[in-house]
């Protein structure tokens, strides 16, 4: 049994969390929001009260926040992990966050005596919570194999990317072809019915045939196909439209930095700002499904100077960002 302190208890750490509590370790967590923290006591982990209360004693210290500046002042802030956690500790940040952060929190542990890995994720909520996620982790190899063994108990597969930061830039491309997969599938989800497809079968052939994804088979973004698609639920979100714009806006950052090009990308992240700019953006990603289907401002108020969208315009030339 190890004692482990994790920082960031929301959708992803609160059962990532409880997974570690199911295999017999001692968990001391920390959250701003007392509701995060509540529903991870309740499943065993020991609520801390400060991010130096959660690290005091610990084997290894996980974070699973938000965004690269979250991570950057839980680390690096006053009464942070650096300030707080005992020199050597072995550190693991699950978040998924841009390539710059990535490497001034490898930077500044390694400058303080810490031993750090890059360790994001790919799996969503319900991969958190049936322990079955993909862990890709970057960092020197000792450190990847000492942390890969807390990371067992939440995982179906841990894969070392290579040097710090490479577990980060595998989740940002990784992500990158899942929302460009993801507006594929809308895509075709929608002519297929346009053109008299039945939607089940047009879908029984596609995630047997070369249009099939990830997507596909579980994002579907049509009601009455896929049971864990957010198309049934009126789009109530299992991974909203900010995430996902967070997500690609990393991918175009990454690409900047590097000079290439990825026109496709881009576009797909002018569809999610234009869900988001249409008061969309807490839904589920898979509802840029609206943009196609001219349903855009259905349920939400649109922004106050866009105009409904149509399936043509959609595909052809989108609105401008309001
Ligand atoms: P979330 O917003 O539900 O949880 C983040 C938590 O961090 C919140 O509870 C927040 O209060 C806490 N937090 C923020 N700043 C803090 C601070 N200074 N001190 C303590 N706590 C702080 O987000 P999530 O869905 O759990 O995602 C976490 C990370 O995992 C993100 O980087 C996300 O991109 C990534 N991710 C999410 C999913 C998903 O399906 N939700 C899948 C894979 C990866």
């Amino acid at each position: 049994m190890a004692t482990i302190g994790w920082i960031g208890l929301g959708n992803m750490g609160g059962p990532m969390t409880a997974n570690l509590v199911r295999a017999g370790h001692a968990v001391r967590g920390f959250d701003l929001s007392p509701a995060a923290l509540a529903a991870a006591a309740a499943s065993g982990l020991t609520p801390a009260t400060s991010i130096a209360d959660a690290v005091a004693g610990a084997d290894v210290v996980f974070t699973m926040l938000p965004r690269g500046e979250h991570a950057l002042a839980v680390y690096l802030g006053e009464g942070g992990v650096l300030d707080s956690a005992a020199p050597g500790t072995l550190l693991v940040d699950s978040s998924t966050i841009d390539m710059d952060s990535a490497r001034k929190l490898h930077d500044a542990a390694a400058e303080a005596g810490f031993r750090f890995v890059d360790a994001p994720v790919s799996g969503g909520i319900s991969g958190a919570e049936a322990g079955t996620l993909t862990f890709m982790i970057g960092g020197d190899a000792a450190s990847v194999a000492a942390a890969s063994v807390f990371i067992e108990p939440m995982s179906a597969n841990i894969i070392p990317t290579g040097a710090a930061t490479t577990g980060q830039a595998a989740k940002i491309c990784n992500n990158l072809m899942l929302f460009i997969n993801l507006a594929g599938a809308a895509e075709g989800a929608v002519l297929a019915d346009r053109l008299g497809l039945d939607k089940q079968v047009f879908w029984d052939i596609a995630s047997v045939s070369s249009g099939d994804s990830w997507a596909l088979r579980t994002w579907y973004p049509v009601a009455g196909v896929v049971p864990s698609s957010a198309a049934n639920r009126d789009f109530a979100p299992t991974f909203t439209a900010e995430l996902a714009n967070k997500d690609i806006n990393l991918a175009i950052a990454a690409a900047k930095a590097t000079n290439t090009p990825l026109e496709i990308g881009e576009h797909v992240q002018q569809l999610m700002q234009r869900l988001i700019d249409a008061g969309e953006g807490a839904r589920d990603c898979s509802a840029i499904v609206k943009l196609v289907d001219g349903t855009l401002g259905a349920t939400a108020a649109p922004a106050p100077d866009s105009a409904p969208a149509t399936a043509t315009a959609t595909a052809s030339t989108p609105a401008p960002r309001a």
